[in-house]
């Protein structure tokens, strides 16, 4: 019988990442890790505390300071910031327009990385975010990166939004989405950018199920001959 394996999910904001990563790593019965979660946590910290969110020394020691954790829970997983639970407050839209700023700062990546790999030590892993299969599991024996056009994302972002009760114009989601995804790209620390053993695959035009099919394939002939 093989180990547990490490399976790396990256690509662009509101790809369709976690829902699917949630999902592999259900039939898999393995640990999932959210890591944009981490950097949203900080950022929601950060906003609290009126630390300027490009200030890479305070942003470090409030890190040395704070614990983020994650509980299992349903409908879905729970995020702490040290004793409070921001689940709900590291999606809304102060955050998600923050987030890129504080994560292109080297001490927040340098201290969640060192985090992230501690967690997928052991394996049975599946952890998305945006530099997974190129930084914080090089080794990762899958490696995926969704992409999905701006205009596909900007409306299952928007529909996700509606049962949240979030009301953002899909115009103003399109455009957020794009920025992000530029500053995602264009930062000096690891930036967003497919791995160059990650496997491409282009959810537009793909429901959820198939997208998941598909990487539970790619999966199994991986493991397959290992
Ligand atoms: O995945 P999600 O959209 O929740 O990520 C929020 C933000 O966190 C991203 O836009 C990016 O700035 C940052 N992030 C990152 N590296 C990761 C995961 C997320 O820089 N591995």
């Amino acid at each position: 019988m093989m180990d547990k394996i490490q399976i790396a999910i990256d690509g662009p904001a509101s790809a369709g990442k976690s829902t699917v990563a949630k999902l592999v790593a259900k039939q898999m019965n393995y640990v999932y890790c959210d890591t944009g979660a981490m950097y949203r946590a900080v950022t929601w910290a950060a906003l609290q505390k009126g630390i300027a969110l490009d200030d890479d020394v305070a942003l470090g020691q409030l890190l040395e300071k704070i614990t983020i954790s994650f509980q299992a829970a349903k409908p879905e997983q729970k995020v702490f910031v040290d004793q409070s639970e921001v689940t709900k407050e590291i999606r809304m839209p102060e955050v998600t327009n923050n987030v890129s700023l504080v994560a292109a700062q080297p001490s927040v990546r340098a201290y969640l990385t060192t985090k992230q790999q501690e967690i997928a030590q052991a394996g049975g892993i599946v952890m998305d975010g945006r530099d997974i299969g190129t930084t914080v599991l090089p080794n990762a024996q899958v490696k995926i990166f969704l992409v999905a056009s701006v205009k596909q994302r900007a409306l299952r972002r928007y529909k996700e939004n509606q049962q949240k009760g979030i009301n953002t114009p899909l115009d103003v989601l399109e455009d957020e989405i794009a920025k992000r995804d530029y500053k995602d790209s264009h930062r000096e620390v690891s930036p967003l950018v497919k791995a160059k053993d990650a496997i491409l695959l282009d959810t537009t035009s793909l429901t959820i199920e198939q997208v998941v099919e598909e990487i539970t394939k790619i999966i199994k002939n991986k493991i397959e001959i290992m």
